[in-house]
């Protein structure tokens, strides 16, 4: 991966300025993991939703999504949806977004700058859609495959000026109105000052385990895992992502009072990084992984009748376009010619009620405030 990267570098380094690198990836062999098919019952009732579930393919635009779909013979999950828009995604600052403005304006239905965590332009705290939805009596979690301080959970439940900002984000946690957590990672956790440890330990019942018996009372839980086990795939992360994905829809249900509903966001955040690095291989087992984690939210929303479930991207990244393929023989292969996000628009699928709202094209706020009307609307 290093390799690719120095050379990429050292090629640019020689190039004049303006003229593009293209780094071609492939991958091939990709054991079929099938895809589900929804039924379609609840798909744009009028009816309005009782449960939201956002997920975020950092990072996935179109070639993402159709990298992971011709590998894996033509088929995913997200790709046997019928309400399908565009969202365009620059920030308030930036014709490019990155994943803070692009995650800010998803939590909290606002355009800001680059960098920033659920702020607003003038720096000061946006309320997010877990903080809006509160005083509904709905509960609101999230799950990725990013640490928990990235800027795309982060966006949920912290407010800070700048997304490096990982000890003041972490602080943020406590005071948060997540009651659910699932990304990476224990060790990360564990390197935050003591003070602010334990004021979320005071909060959340923190497990490295899903099956530590103390989640199973927890009124309010943490997931941290261990950084292999919250990584790259390529590096052994296994299940993490559908697991906590169910895990999550199962324990806002069984939380949320009165039967008020829940929100929850679920990152598939190595897609982005993968591409950064123009790893067109790990970036296709993190989109398969991410699809696993589709079809799991898919699958809850048929079987409860009553979630809406929306599944887009904070941006494109890498410029990824593809250029050969043999879906029969598991084989795609892409050229990248960037390493950083593109402003192209990105791919929105929605499923179940009210999935037709957000059909067309619209702006990643808009979005944002869509569901902030379906949940907290009158
Ligand atoms: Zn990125």
């Amino acid at each position: 991966m290093k390799k690719t990267v120095l050379l990429t570098l050292a090629i640019a380094a020689v190039l004049p300025l303006g003229a593009q690198v293209i780094v071609k990836g492939s991958i091939e062999g990709v054991p079929r993991q099938g895809s589900y098919h929804p039924t379609f019952k609840s798909d744009g009732a009028k009816k309005k939703p009782l449960n939201v579930i956002l997920m975020i393919g950092d990072g996935t635009g179109l070639a993402q999504i159709a990298s992971g779909y011709f590998a894996n013979n033509n088929q995913l999950t997200v790709m046997n949806l019928k309400h399908l828009g565009l969202v365009t995604t620059r920030s308030a600052t930036d014709f490019t977004t990155d994943s803070a403005a692009s995650g800010t304006a998803y939590a909290c239905g606002i355009k800001t700058y680059n960098y920033a965590v659920g702020v607003d332009l003038s720096k000061e705290p946006a309320p997010n859609i877990p903080e809006i939805v509160a005083a509904k009596g709905i509960v609101s979690g999230v799950v990725s495959t990013d640490a928990l301080d990235g800027a795309t959970p982060a966006s949920f439940f912290a407010h800070q000026p700048n997304r490096g900002m990982a000890n003041e984000i972490w602080a943020d946690l406590p005071g948060s109105c997540l009651s659910f957590f699932a990304a990476g990672d224990k060790e990360r956790m564990e390197s935050r000052p003591d003070s602010t440890q334990k004021a979320i330990r005071d909060v959340f019942t923190v497990v490295d385990r899903l099956d530590d018996p103390r989640a199973a009372t927890a009124s309010r839980l943490g997931y941290l895992p261990t950084k292999v086990e919250a990584g790259y795939i390529v590096d052994g992360r296994t299940d993490f992502l559908p697991v906590s994905a169910r895990y999550a829809m199962d324990f806002l249900k069984s939380h949320s009072a009165r039967k008020k509903g829940f929100f929850l966001m679920v990152e598939g955040a190595r897609i982005d990084k993968a591409c950064h690095a123009n790893q067109f291989e790990s970036m296709v087992k993190e989109m398969l992984d991410f699809d696993k984690a589709i079809a799991e939210a898919i699958k809850f929303a048929d079987e409860d009748g009553n979630t809406l479930v929306i599944i887009s991207a904070d941006h494109e990244t890498g410029g990824l376009t593809i250029a050969e393929g043999n879906p029969a023989r598991g084989e795609a292969a892409g050229n990248y010619i960037y390493t950083w996000h593109s402003a192209i628009p990105v791919p929105l699928f929605a499923y179940g009620p009210h999935a037709q709202d957000f059909i067309g094209v619209q702006g990643n706020e808009e979005v944002g405030q869509k569901i902030i009307d379906l949940l907290a609307g009158k």
